[in-house]
């Protein structure tokens, strides 16, 4: 089973998404287990909070060290109990965790990364907010720090949605028909009924016959024909 644990000012941002179809079944055969756990649960500042100001100056806010510290030194120890329990820490098959933080100066998710994360049994993932992340999370807690593209996003959660997704696509019984992995298979366009589409305007739109030829190295060609992007 693949653990993820996810650091986060919004931990309910999750239940949702991950509640339902392929991540609910996944949970449920214990494929996979995402968990979110909420930093504010470990600050000490008294007034429960996480970011502060910019040494230097600037505007906005920057996450604080110490709750992120607390929360993974916590995950960790957790995690080595739970491996110390199911006896994986003391075989040659060693409980490996990886610590990510999403950054926009981070590298590239992409599918060969998801697939090197397959091979840790614990990622902790934590999300920044506001203007980023104290530099020393980065320095000296994150083994590495992960980008989901040339853009600027509110906070780290759609990036961790983005790679637990994109890691629990490629372990076996993850998705239900594993033929449907287009990782594999490579990319193709794909048609369903109707076999002409009539526009409101009259225009009729057919879907390319060799798929209704039923020939099956014919479609298989066809599709071959079209990997790669557009
Ligand atoms: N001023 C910062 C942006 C902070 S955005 C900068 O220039 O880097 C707030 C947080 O959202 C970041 O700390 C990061 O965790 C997350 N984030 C935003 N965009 C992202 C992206 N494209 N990939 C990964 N994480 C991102």
């Amino acid at each position: 089973m693949k653990r993820f644990h996810i650091i986060t000012i919004f931990p309910s941002m999750f239940n949702s998404y991950l509640g339902e179809s392929l991540f609910k079944r996944a949970q449920k055969k214990k494929i996979v287990a995402v968990r979110a756990y909420d930093l504010r649960a470990f600050t000490k500042d008294p007034h429960k909070k996480v970011d502060d100001r910019p040494f230097g100056g600037g505007p906005g806010m920057v996450v604080k060290i110490q709750p992120v510290w607390d929360a993974v030194k916590k995950i960790k120890s957790a995690v080595a109990r739970g491996a110390a329990r199911r006896g994986d820490g003391s075989s040659s098959k060693k409980n490996k965790v990886r610590v990510i933080l999403f950054s926009t100066r981070g590298k590239r998710l992409d599918a060969a990364m998801a697939r090197r994360l397959t091979k840790y049994d614990d990622l902790i993932l934590i999300c920044g907010r506001y203007e980023g992340v104290d530099e020393r999370v980065a320095e000296h807690i994150a083994d590495e720090e992960v980008s989901i593209g040339d853009y600027v996003l509110s906070g780290g959660e759609i990036p961790a949605l983005a790679l637990v997704e994109a890691v629990s696509r490629q372990i076996p019984g993850f998705l239900g028909k594993e033929e449907s992995l287009e990782e594999v298979n490579g990319s193709f366009s794909t048609y369903t009924r109707p076999e002409i589409f009539i526009s409101t305007k009259g225009k009729r739109w057919r879907v390319p016959p060799v798929l209704l030829s039923g020939d099956h190295k014919k479609v298989a060609e066809w599709r071959k024909g079209l990997r790669g992007p557009r």
